[in-house]
């Protein structure tokens, strides 16, 4: 069995490092945030010192691809976050049968865990603590990697250096450090080449306000991503009667700026009625938190089909980070953690160059297609976007999109359009077009899908930005 240091101790790091330490590996984890989790759900949110995830207390669900392989691999991980008050919603059971057409076989794999993100964290850490073999290390910042010359001149990772020049020596190094990750600053001092990296320019900004639902049988919907003009609306349930509230812009729409302030951000909400009765019983928990989700992001270690480096390997949003708006991040981090795993039982790491090479390989299977397909999905609704601000149409500019925005006009007339958008949305699997039913196929080529599909009744772009500015709806530039 390996010796495995694994850098970044949150979502994916805990996992990689329960999922290996169950494996019989002797795995340290080094997390540089020194606080430990302790207290119930409230006092996590209220004090767990995180400042090494600038999104801890930002909205967080767990959508079914992450609690199917829970289920499988890491069962208590549930058990620990029902404990401290998280609970299961099955998106499906809670539509009525007219739009759902009843139960059928795979629905019981389209469940939301609902829990804010300190609080599932921390049972991912009660249970990776709890596994033999696991030593989390809080406090301790990875510096850098200890690297030899390996096969073809490739810096062979061997090991990596704290903040305080401690030297831990490894089989294996897994880089979890998240979306800013130092990995290529460490990657250049020992001679390696960067990875290849597939970045998009914009991405959304996330304009949240927590609350607290005194009455929680007003909740309108049981979480939800609705898409308005020019702006996504996002609903996320959480543990204790919370929920947040989210208004996500592109992050160069500049009018939409003063969303930060309460006064405005709360002007905007009032133009959505649904919200108005679960408003009024609910009190904030917190201001308006805002961050910039950044564009879709891979990197590869293999660059033309061969590793930079070998020894080393990375997972979760330093190497796969998706659009927050859509979730999937956990379980993308998650479904990596699983594939590594699954490659080191076929090959240890004093074969590093076959296991880098099979590790690269095995993630494109496992993680590439849905990658691909939320690209696209981001891609086309930024467009779209872009084109609501301009003020201009977007028709549908691509197969994908055109059939993305056929299955929103179709869900609530036909049952297999609103499975094939909700397996999509809790990341079990992409749809296109060969994997719907041939009725749906043939309802869906005779639409005419020319315009977006958005809910009726809410606002317009210029009623948003009336709403924002403070002005009166009919003086708003038309
Ligand atoms: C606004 C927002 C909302 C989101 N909502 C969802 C959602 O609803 N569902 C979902 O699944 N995903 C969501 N995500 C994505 C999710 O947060 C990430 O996918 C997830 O946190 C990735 O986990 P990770 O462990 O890879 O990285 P992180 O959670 O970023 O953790 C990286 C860890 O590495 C540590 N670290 C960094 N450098 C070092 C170092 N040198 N040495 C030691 N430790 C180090 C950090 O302190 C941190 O603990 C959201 C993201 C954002 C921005």
């Amino acid at each position: 069995m390996a010796r495995i240091v694994v850098l970044g101790g949150a979502m994916t790091g805990l996992a990689t490092a329960a999922l290996l330490g169950r494996d019989g590996h002797d795995v340290t984890v080094l997390e540089r945030d020194v606080a430990e989790p302790k207290g119930d759900a409230d006092e996590l949110w209220r004090t767990w010192e995180r400042p090494g995830v600038s999104q801890f207390r930002l909205p967080h669900i767990m959508l079914g691809a992450w609690n199917k392989v829970m289920e499988e691999d890491l069962p208590e991980v549930l058990d620990e976050v029902v404990r401290l008050g998280c609970s299961h919603v099955n998106t499906i059971a809670t539509q009525p049968d007219t739009l759902t057409g009843g139960t059928r076989p795979g629905d019981e794999e389209l469940r939301n865990l609902i829990g804010r993100r300190p609080v599932v964290e921390a049972a991912l850490a009660t249970v990776a603590a709890r596994t033999p073999g696991v030593t989390i290390r809080r406090g301790t910042k990875a510096e850098s990697l200890v690297a030899t010359a390996g096969a073809d001149g490739v810096p062979q990772v061997g090991g990596v250096v704290t903040q305080d020049g401690e030297v831990l020596t490894a089989d294996l190094v897994v880089d979890a450090m998240g979306r800013n990750t130092t990995l290529d600053r460490m990657l250049d001092a020992i001679g390696a080449t960067g990875p290849e990296v597939q970045a998009e320019d914009l991405g959304f900004v996330y304009y949240c306000r927590h609350f607290r639902n005194n009455e929680p049988r007003t909740m309108p919907v049981v979480g939800a991503v609705i898409p308005y003009e020019g702006m996504t609306l996002l609903v996320i349930p959480a543990d204790a009667d919370t929920y947040c509230l989210v208004f996500s812009v592109a992050s160069n729409d500049h009018e939409m700026r003063d969303l930060r302030e309460i006064d405005a951000w709360e002007r905007a909400l009032a133009l959505f009625p649904n919200f108005s009765p679960v408003r009024a019983v609910s009190t904030p928990i917190t201001d308006i938190q805002v961050m910039n989700g950044g564009g879709d992001r891979r990197r590869s270690l293999l660059v033309d089909g061969a590793p930079v480096v070998t020894g080393l390997v990375a997972v979760g949003d330093s190497a796969v980070r998706t659009n927050p708006l859509l979730g999937r991040g956990a379980s993308t981090g998650l479904v990596q953690a699983r594939t590594l795993r699954d490659v080191l039982r076929e090959v240890a790491p004093d074969r590093p160059d076959v296991l880098a090479l099979r590790f690269g390989e095995a993630v494109d299977a496992t993680v590439g297609p849905m990658y691909r397909f939320t690209l696209d999905q981001d891609q086309h609704r930024m467009a779209e976007v872009q084109a609501e601000i301009a003020g201009r149409p977007y028709p549908p500019a691509g197969a994908g999109w055109r059939l993305q925005r056929a299955l929103q006009m179709m869900f609530s007339q036909d049952p297999d359009a609103l499975r094939a958008l909700f397996r999509a949305a809790h990341r079990i699997e992409a749809f296109d077009t060969g994997t719907l039913p041939d009725t749906l196929r043939a309802k869906i080529e005779e639409l005419e899908v020319d315009r977006p599909v958005y809910p009726p009744g809410g606002p317009t772009r210029t009623q948003l930005l009336a709403a924002v500015a403070g002005r009166p709806a009919q003086s708003a530039p038309a």
